[in-house]
């Protein structure tokens, strides 16, 4: 697998893009200038991996465009060791995200394509998260609690089981909308238990599909 001073070099201008688009934490632009987004890809779209696009990854699925994984992590604002849970495995480019920022990741995806895809390529790439094939409406309690949970399909609905599997002060981040595009939804969960939702406007993801497929 080639990581060369090309790709570097358009990882530099991706970094440079997402700063002018309003991303500032610089552990997230750090992380996104080390990961090679590239070998996320089929390789027929290498040539644009570096593009701030989302790209389809097989199985009907797509890996979300850079902003997108970039504003999602930065609301997350994770701290080395946080218990991350991830709805949505993918390619596995925002998981790489995750474990570059020191989390300890749990992700689910409900493909079994991509499920198992993306586990050889994490592998190769030394990163080593937890990946479950299974339904992310269910979380994955036999895990929880978790200081935060990232949610990367379009949810019609906030899923129960997530926002109880959620630590105290830990944090939700979820795209609601059943439609063509969703809202960015933040969830709080203060000491008391008591939850917190804030907005923060429209993205376009794929949608979170119910129970596992083979
Ligand atoms: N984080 C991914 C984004 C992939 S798109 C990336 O960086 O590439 C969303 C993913 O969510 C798809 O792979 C899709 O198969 C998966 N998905 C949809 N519904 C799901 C569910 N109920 N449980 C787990 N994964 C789901």
């Amino acid at each position: 697998m080639q990581d060369n001073f090309r790709h570097k070099g358009l990882r530099k201008q991706l970094v440079t893009l997402l700063k002018e688009k309003g991303i500032t934490d610089v552990t997230v632009l750090a992380a996104i200038e080390k990961i090679p987004r590239h070998l996320f890809l089929d390789t027929a779209f290498v040539e644009f991996a570096y593009n701030d696009v989302a790209f389809p990854i097989g199985a009907g699925q797509t890996i979300s465009q850079p902003f997108t994984v970039a504003f999602q992590t930065q609301l997350l604002q994770i701290k080395k060791n946080d218990k991350v849970l991830e709805i949505g495995t993918g390619s596995g480019y925002q998981t790489s995200v995750l474990c570059e920022l020191g989390a300890r990741v749990f992700s689910i995806e409900r493909q079994k394509t991509l499920f198992q895809k993306t586990k050889i390529l994490l592998t190769e790439l030394h990163y080593t998260p937890r990946l479950f094939f299974g339904d992310g409406y269910l979380g994955q309690p036999s895990f929880a609690p978790f200081n935060k949970i990232i949610v990367t399909a379009g949810a019609p609905f906030i899923p129960p089981a997530l926002t109880e599997q959620l630590a105290i002060n830990g944090k939700l981040i979820i795209p609601v909308g059943e439609g063509e595009s969703q809202i960015m939804t933040e969830i709080t969960k203060d000491n008391s238990g008591k939850l917190t939702q804030k907005t923060y406007g429209e993205f376009k993801f794929v949608p979170l599909l119910e129970e596992k497929a083979n």
